[in-house]
């Protein structure tokens, strides 16, 4: 019998009306609690297991998620591909609030946060040149588009440690960087769920422009209402677009994510 495979989601609650038949089960793990139980269920026929990062009452902040143990736990479930979806600030003009983003490269501006499984005594070095699943992400992409969305196929998030936002300062050097978005919660996700070989795939929406862009006068500010109007409209095209992705989700992994331990011990 071929293993029907699980489908990682992580997210905000916001994603359990998607699936059917859900059912919560909470996985203990060597790292300590995850964020939350894991809810596993069904979408479009096929079977996936949600994990809302900042718990379901929204009570644990970017820089205290237990990112070791929730991708632990997902991988113990034996989930191989994770999508999810981040709200992203904005450092560039043609990045505009309400835009979709398929993310394809980090900056790791956070500090102290536990970003590896790896300890010893076996040394390994995972390479993270290009971390997103390429597979996955071309999905996201075209789905995205046959939605009519306003997607950017690519994109840069630099990863802040919060809980505060950045001064205008850090902001603007970012952005003469040209890196495209800023959000608290990409890393280490992305690069713990790549040293277990997963798949994972960001889809950034944009909220706001960041502190730097809007001191530099090049965008308006935009209003605390604008943000949570913007917030709105895209929590139902997030779930449609994870929905449509997932219905199209690729049987057989082309992509080489999970061949990422093969040259990295020593
Ligand atoms: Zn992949």
């Amino acid at each position: 019998m071929i293993k029907e495979e699980t489908i990682g989601i992580i997210g905000g609650s916001g994603f359990y009306d998607l699936a059917s038949s859900l059912k919560e089960i909470k996985v203990e793990t060597p790292y300590g609690a995850a964020s939350d139980k894991i809810g596993l269920g069904k979408i479009a026929g096929r079977k996936v297991a949600f994990l809302p990062r900042h718990n379901k009452n929204h009570d644990i902040p970017p820089h205290l998620i237990n990112y070791r143990a929730n991708i632990w736990a997902l991988s113990e479930l034996g989930v191989e591909r994770i999508i999810t979806s981040h709200a992203v600030g904005s450092l560039q003009k043609d990045y505009r609030p309400g835009d979709f983003v398929v993310l394809d490269q980090f900056i790791d501006r956070t500090k102290g946060r536990i970003d590896t499984f790896y300890d010893g005594p076996i040394v390994t070095h995972v390479s993270t040149a290009f971390p997103y699943c390429p597979q996955i992400r071309k999905l996201a992409v075209k789905k995205a588009k046959e939605m009519k969305l306003k997607v950017h196929d690519s994109g840069t998030v630099v990863v802040i440690q919060g809980p505060r936002f950045s001064t205008a300062a850090e902001s603007m050097w970012y952005t003469k960087m040209g890196w495209h978005t800023i959000n608290m919660t990409e890393y280490p996700e992305i690069a713990l769920a790549r040293e277990k070989g997963l798949c994972y795939t960001a889809i950034g929406v944009v909220t706001d422009y960041d502190s730097g862009i809007v001191a530099e006068g090049k965008v308006k500010p935009v209003s605390v209402e604008k943000i949570v109007l913007v917030f709105k409209e895209n929590m139902g095209n997030i779930k449609k677009l994870m929905m449509e992705i997932i219905k199209d989700w690729p049987e057989s992994r082309t992509c080489g994510c999970q061949d990422v331990l093969k040259n990295a011990r020593f």
